[in-house]
Order: structure tokens, then C-alpha cells, then sequence
């Protein structure tokens, strides 16, 4: 069996790998010129447990489970925050500390109450309260060179394809005969189950911080929860961290993800000044010496694909139309829900 996967991105890296294991012969797409490039090299990198999908329970059961077969799949390829913390702030939250528990609790998501005068660095006074909770950091250096070396002979990078036209015993890929084809572009191919009114495109906005040198480590990774709120997550490099807002972090909302792209091309340092302003003031009030505790580094830049609907869903999914599969990526650790759809379709 021979199958085209198009994106080298998480998905379509753990795909191919998967389906290369299975003894198929795969040729991987990828239109820039390094694996992980967009979205999957420009993220939070964080290792869901499902804390932050408080209104979505699709979300919350994917990301519990996957967190549990990324860590024992990929030991090497994410590590452990040493201090998470989730808070709940008394009146931004679109709901109470003890209905926020409840959910993780009843979810099987292991946490445990922190007292919040424990915690340093915050205003105690804006907070209802706090949980601890286990979840690890993605390290992307090392995963894009774990696939380079798994799919090798398997890539093809500098390569975007541009036409899939399917028969009825084989798909033709830019012309080239395959059996199968598998769109993990995150939703760049028109017609592969993320057709227009599905889905919408939100060019992103990260702001990289470096913890300063006085400052006592470890540093906890602070997640304020649920709704238009804010969060501070280390990277794989520990004194570094990303800030992200709900509310600043996306720069639009597009039908097509070629205007997203567009999107991004056109964001320059006054954009970056403007958009750090308003996300260190959003912080402020809730840590009030934000700005002594880090110093900024720059922005990063990518693309979310996301559901239309107010549930909050990331989950993932996986559509079969004839010969060809469109992947709707989730989250980081939803991988194993779509290659197992792929993998039960196939072999
Ligand atoms: C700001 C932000 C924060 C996030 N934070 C987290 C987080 O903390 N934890 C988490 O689990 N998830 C997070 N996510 C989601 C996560 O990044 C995605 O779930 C994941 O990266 C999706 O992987 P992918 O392979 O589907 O997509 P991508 O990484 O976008 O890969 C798609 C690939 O397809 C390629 N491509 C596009 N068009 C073509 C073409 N025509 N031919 C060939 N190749 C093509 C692109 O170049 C790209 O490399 C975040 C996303 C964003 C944007």
C-alpha cells in the first residue's frame, strides 16, 4: 500500500511514522523546509491534562488520555513542569472555584487544592482558588529531530501540494498514483473535511518572556482559568516562557487559511509593542511585578485552526472521503486519536 500524507507538523509526522511502522510505504509532504514549522514548532507546548477545556468534556477526555500515551510513547519528547498551577480569579471566571473542581475532579484529571497565600508572585486578593496539577512541557527541538530520523527517506520537503484528485482504485497526489492520501495540513487543502463555514483560520500571537536571573526558581507555570484569561507556561528552554491571552492572542478570524497567512506577513514591531502592552496590562493586576520577574524576548507567530461553536471544542477528528482522510488536529496529544482512526481504516 502506498500513502501521501501532506503536513509536517505533529499530525502528519506521527502519522506517517505510525503507518511506516506498519510496514506502508509513505511519502511525506511538507511545503517549507523543516519539519514543525508552523503551528506544531509555534505553540504553547504544553502537555494537556484537560484544565483548560472546563466546558468541553470531548476536549477534557482526549487531552487526559493523550497526555497519558504521549508521556509513555514519547518519554523523551516532553518533560515535567515542576510547579503547574491552575487559578480561578473571583471575578473574571466564567465560573466558580468549586464548579471548576468539580469538573476535573469528576473528569478522573488528578489535582489537588493549593492554599493560594502559598503562592508567590500573585495578587491572593483577585483569586478564589487554586489547583496543582501535573502536566509536562512538549520539547520540540528534540521531536523534530526524532521524526527527521524516524521518517528518513520518507520526507519530501520544500514540497506544498497543490492537487489531489481522486479515482476510484487510487488518488493521484500532483500526479503521482498513491493508494490512500491523508491532508494533516491543518486544514491548508480545501475539501478534506475542514470545507469553508466548518471551520474558521486565527493567526496567533505568542510573547516569549526570560525569567531574570534573581528570580527563585523552579517558577510556577500559571494558567488563570476559565474564559478570557491569561497564562504564563515554560519551554523547553526553563527560563524561558510564553505569555498568551484569550483575548489578545488572536489576530483575526479567516475562512481561508491563505489569508491567515497573509495575516501574519503583515505583522510588524508596532503590532508587537501594541499587542505586548495590552497582554502585560491584562497580566498586571492579577501579578503585579510581572515585568521584574521577566524580561521580554520577542513574539511568536502561527495559526490555529479551529471549530466554529461556543462549546470551546478542540477536540480532534478524523473525516474519510473516498480514498482521501482530513485530519482536524486538536490538541498536541490528540495525535493518537486520529492515527488510530487512520491506521483502523486502513490496515
Ligand atoms: C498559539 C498556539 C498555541 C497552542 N498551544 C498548544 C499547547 O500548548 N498544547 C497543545 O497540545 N496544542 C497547542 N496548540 C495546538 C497545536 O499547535 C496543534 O494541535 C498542532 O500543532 C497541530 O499539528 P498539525 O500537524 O495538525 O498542524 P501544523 O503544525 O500546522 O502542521 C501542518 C503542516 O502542513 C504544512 N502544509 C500546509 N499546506 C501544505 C501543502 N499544501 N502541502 C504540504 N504541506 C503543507 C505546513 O507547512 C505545516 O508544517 C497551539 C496552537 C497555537 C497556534
Amino acid at each position: 500500500m502506498r500513502v501521501a500524507v501532506a503536513g509536517g507538523g505533529w499530525y502528519g509526522c506521527h502519522i506517517a511514522s505510525s503507518l511506516k511502522a506498519h510496514g506502508v510505504s509513505v511519502d511525506l509532504f511538507e511545503k517549507n523546509d523543516c519539519l514543525f514549522s508552523e503551528a506544531s514548532g509555534n505553540n504553547q507546548f504544553r502537555l494537556h491534562q484537560g484544565l483548560h477545556y472546563a466546558r468541553s468534556a470531548q476536549t477534557r477526555h482526549q487531552s487526559r488520555d493523550g497526555y497519558h500515551r504521549f508521556a509513555e510513547r514519547y518519554p523523551k519528547l516532553s518533560t515535567p513542569v515542576e510547579d503547574n498551577i491552575y487559578l480561578v480569579p473571583k471575578e473574571t471566571s466564567l465560573i466558580d472555584f468549586d464548579t471548576y473542581f468539580s469538573i476535573m475532579l469528576s473528569s478522573g484529571i488528578s489535582i489537588e487544592k493549593v492554599p493560594l497565600n502559598s503562592i508567590e508572585h500573585i495578587d491572593v486578593e483577585r483569586f478564589e482558588g487554586a489547583v496543582r496539577c501535573q502536566e509536562r512541557v512538549v520539547l520540540t527541538s528534540a521531536a523534530r529531530a526524532h521524526f527527521a530520523k524516524r521518517l528518513n527517506g520518507t520526507v519530501n520537503l520544500n514540497h506544498a501540494v497543490t492537487e489531489v484528485r481522486q479515482h476510484s482504485d487510487h488518488v493521484l497526489v500532483d500526479g503521482v498514483a498513491y493508494d490512500y492520501f491523508i491532508d494533516a495540513t491543518w486544514g491548508a487543502l480545501p475539501g478534506m473535511g475542514n470545507e469553508m463555514g466548518r471551520v474558521y483560520f486565527e493567526p496567533t500571537l505568542l510573547l516569549y518572556y526570560r525569567l531574570r536571573d534573581a528570580i527563585a526558581r523552579p517558577f510556577p507555570a500559571i494558567t488563570l482559568v476559565d474564559g478570557d484569561l491569561w497564562s504564563v507556561y515554560p519551554t523547553e528552554d526553563a527560563d524561558v516562557f510564553t505569555l498568551s491571552s484569550v483575548t489578545h492572542t488572536p489576530l483575526g478570524r479567516y475562512d481561508h487559511k491563505a489569508d491567515a497567512y497573509d495575516r501574519l506577513a503583515a505583522i510588524d514591531g508596532r503590532l508587537v509593542d501594541e499587542k505586548r502592552g495590552l497582554m502585560e496590562a491584562e497580566v498586571r493586576p492579577y501579578m503585579p511585578d510581572f515585568s521584574e520577574v521577566f524580561a521580554f524576548v520577542g513574539p511568536q507567530l502561527a495559526i490555529k485552526t479551529k471549530p466554529k461553536g461556543l462549546s470551546e471544542n478542540r477536540a480532534c477528528g478524523v473525516v474519510m472521503n473516498g480514498r482521501c482522510f482530513g485530519v482536524q488536529s486538536g490538541k498536541i496529544d490528540n495525535i493518537f486519536y486520529a492515527t488510530d482512526r487512520i491506521l483502523g481504516a486502513l490496515l
